[in-house]
């Protein structure tokens, strides 16, 4: 068995491969039709939200993208905090999108405070709750009522790819307008589905535009069970299919996330590795490489033991390496990876 220890692509969760195994449903069917409502449900509470999941068939990318071209109009100032490759990639996208957007650069695994996104005259914040490219988990309820103290009227839209599943969440208890994530993180599916969530506040201030993110459109025919185009219907049963597993013992999950999360923590701390993030996400655990060992080196000593590791990006390229167990892994397999890691670093 090969150890996928990246942040997402992740170890499937059994009742996704099970999910994945059944007969084709054609999508405008009354089964695909139920299904695609259970699965939107479920979604729903787990961003915690009472207003509404959609689902896109893409990756989490495409639902920041939508989540940038249906909250903002053209030329809305929005401010986007840029702490890692994610919180970048968010600023790039409010640009594509036509944002007026003020980038806050913060050195990666750096994290905002309340008073750096309390400024006024913005229609709009982004943050990245879990920056899995850092390891760095921000406070997104303080960010979320620092912003919205000068801000009144102003939006906030999170990419909680890697903490949907992985950590608490919850969008209106946050402050939090619009989330996305994706299928292939803490829900423990195949990469292919995005989801936008949207609080009762963001669907009455949604400003559609574009044609397959049209979100007015998809609200529409996802309401009724279906999506506007022909949507990955087989992804949607493993995400259900996971979700009803999970839901019912969430915080034991959450908690079991945790733990192995901060165990990976332990592991390397005592092997005199030092973290990369100054707040810890439980998506991954981020260390920088020892003095002089090059990265290819830690790679290869987890693949001779047939574990697949993640590298640094951005400036962190070359300077960091990145352990995941956000995918289907149990406690004991948790407690073997350790093992694992602290043999690999021996050699
Ligand atoms: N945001 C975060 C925090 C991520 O970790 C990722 C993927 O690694 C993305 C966005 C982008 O998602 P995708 O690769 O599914 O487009």
């Amino acid at each position: 068995m090969e150890w996928l220890l990246t942040p997402g692509p992740v170890q499937l969760h059994p009742k996704a491969l099970e999910a994945l195994s059944r007969p084709q449903l054609h999508h405008r069917t009354e089964p695909a039709r139920a299904l695609f409502l259970e699965a939107r449900s479920l979604l729903k509470r787990a961003f915690g939200t009472e207003g509404e999941v959609l689902v896109l068939t893409g990756s989490g990318t495409l639902a920041m993208e939508a989540l940038a071209q249906n909250l903002f109009a053209p030329g809305e100032r929005v401010l986007v905090p840029v702490y890692g490759k994610f919180s970048e990639r968010f600023y790039e996208i409010a640009l594509a999108a036509g944002l007026r957007a003020e980038r806050l650069d913060l050195p990666y695994g750096r994290v905002p405070r309340p008073e750096d996104v309390a400024q006024r005259g913005f229609q709009g914040l982004l943050l990245v709750h879990s920056e899995t490219s850092t390891g760095a988990l921000v406070d997104l309820p303080a960010l979320a009522r620092a912003f919205k103290e000068a801000n009144p009227e102003g939006l906030v839209g999170a990419d909680m790819v890697t903490s949907l599943l992985v950590r608490e969440v919850a969008l209106e208890a946050y402050g939090v307008d619009a989330a996305v994530s994706g299928s292939q993180k803490g829900l423990m599916c195949p990469p292919g589905l995005g989801f936008v969530a949207l609080s009762p506040r963001a669907l009455e201030r949604l400003k559609p535009r574009g044609y397959y993110l049209d979100l007015a459109r998809e609200l529409k025919a996802q309401r009724e069970g279906e999506s506007a185009w022909t949507p990955a219907i087989n992804l949607v049963g493993a995400v259900k299919a996971v979700l009803e597993a999970v839901m019912p013992h969430l915080e034991a999950h959450l908690a079991l996330k945790a733990w192995q999360n901060a165990l990976l923590y332990q592991v390397g701390e005592a092997l005199g590795l030092r973290p990369v993030p100054e707040v810890k996400s439980p998506a991954v655990a981020a260390f920088y490489l020892p003095e002089g060992v090059p990265y290819g080196a830690v790679k290869e000593a987890f693949a001779r033991r047939n574990a697949v590791i993640a590298g640094g990006q951005g400036p962190l390229k070359g300077r960091i390496f990145r352990l995941s167990l956000m995918g289907a892994y149990d406690r004991y397999e948790a407690l073997g990876v350790a093992a694992l890691f602290r043999e690999a670093l021996a050699d």
